[in-house]
């Protein structure tokens, strides 16, 4: 056993150097707080996806001073078509409780990180290995893989996730933990995949209990995704759009929508319009598929409106200052 850690956390530092995903930008000029955004954005979301989002982020917001009068919205619009738009609501609370609390500078405790909004154990994890060279474990999806298939344990089991942590926690060397850290990530995503893993390319392939073994993981892939349908209303005139900020707690919360047709006050917001377009989308979530009925009514100017929903027009020009989910700014991005 003894031997089988040391091997471990040694081999994967030392791949890391060779093998590992260096060129990533939130790599490049690391600082707690590019390792907090990067961390935040790839939960839940591959690299790939991320890497063009980061770096607009980070082009906006370099670090803690330029985004601490970020508003939520401006927040919010960097985040739009990323998804999962929780985290960026956490984001701003974040940043809201370190200039309140921390004089503006970054925590530099896991206790204190810890309890940030949306900084779970992982992440805070994340942000101490790597960000402050600090021997502390981090159990994301890829680590919680190349743990359970170097000691053979099963997710389904009980407890599977205590004995993972405590394994991440022993394979944690007291040095070199930024490269163990990143290496164990990387070694997840792109040797131990989560179908057919490359074993003969795995540094860890003499002590992995699982080498060369298949794995069926087509059972929990077949769950059936629910549908559900939405109707909108969306008023255009002169380029500009009538908005609706969701408040329910639920996906794209705190996004701006199209007047949502189960609100109740249609008849008094909407008069007879000079023309109408309907448009229907299919969007997958990772949860759920929407299937989104959007009726287009144009009008020939803005009107005001009698509601207590939180509203406003928007011009065309001024959308991307607006968090939107990606449908509904591929609806207004192509009209004219
Ligand atoms: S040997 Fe294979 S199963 Fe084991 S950690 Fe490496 S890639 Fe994953």
């Amino acid at each position: 056993m003894k031997q089988n850690n040391e091997n471990f956390s040694q081999i994967i530092p030392q791949w890391y150097l060779t093998q590992g995903r260096n060129g990533l930008p939130w790599r490049k000029k690391i600082s707690p707080y590019r390792v907090w955004i990067s961390e935040i954005m790839l939960q839940q979301t591959q690299v790939k996806t991320v890497i063009p989002f980061f770096n607009k982020f980070i082009k906006k917001f370099p670090n803690l001073k330029s985004i601490s009068k970020a508003s939520e919205d401006e927040i919010l619009a960097l985040w739009s078509g990323l998804g999962f738009y929780r985290r960026a609501k956490n984001i701003y609370k974040t940043k809201e409780i370190i200039k309140s609390e921390f004089k503006n500078r970054f925590p530099k405790k896991f206790e204190e990180l810890i309890l940030l909004p949306g900084i779970g154990r992982s992440t805070a994890g994340a942000i101490m290995s790597i960000a402050y060279n600090k021997p502390y474990p981090i159990l994301d999806a890829n680590v919680k893989r190349v743990i359970s298939r170097y000691k053979n344990i099963n997710l389904e089991q009980k407890d599977a996730i205590k004995s993972l942590w405590s394994l991440s926690d022993i394979y944690t060397p007291s040095e070199n933990v930024f490269e163990y850290t990143q290496g164990i990530m990387d070694l997840g995503a792109t040797i131990c995949h989560l179908r057919s893993p490359m074993c003969s390319e795995c540094p860890l392939n003499l002590s992995c209990e699982s080498a060369f073994k298949e794995f069926d993981v087509n059972k929990r892939n077949k769950r059936q995704k629910l549908t559900k349908r939405i109707n909108f209303t969306l008023a255009h005139s002169n380029q500009s759009f009538l908005l609706f900020k969701k408040n329910e707690q639920s996906f794209w919360e705190s996004l701006w929508i199209p007047y949502d047709n189960q609100y109740q006050d249609f008849d008094r917001i909407f008069k007879e319009p000079r023309k109408t377009k309907i448009q229907n989308l299919f969007h997958p979530l990772s949860h759920i598929d929407l299937e989104i009925t959007v009726k287009i009514f144009d009008y020939d100017k803005p009107f005001n409106i009698d509601t207590n929903l939180e509203h406003q027009w928007i011009n065309k020009s001024q959308i991307n200052d607006f968090g939107l989910p990606k449908p509904i700014k591929a609806i207004i991005d192509t009209y004219v």
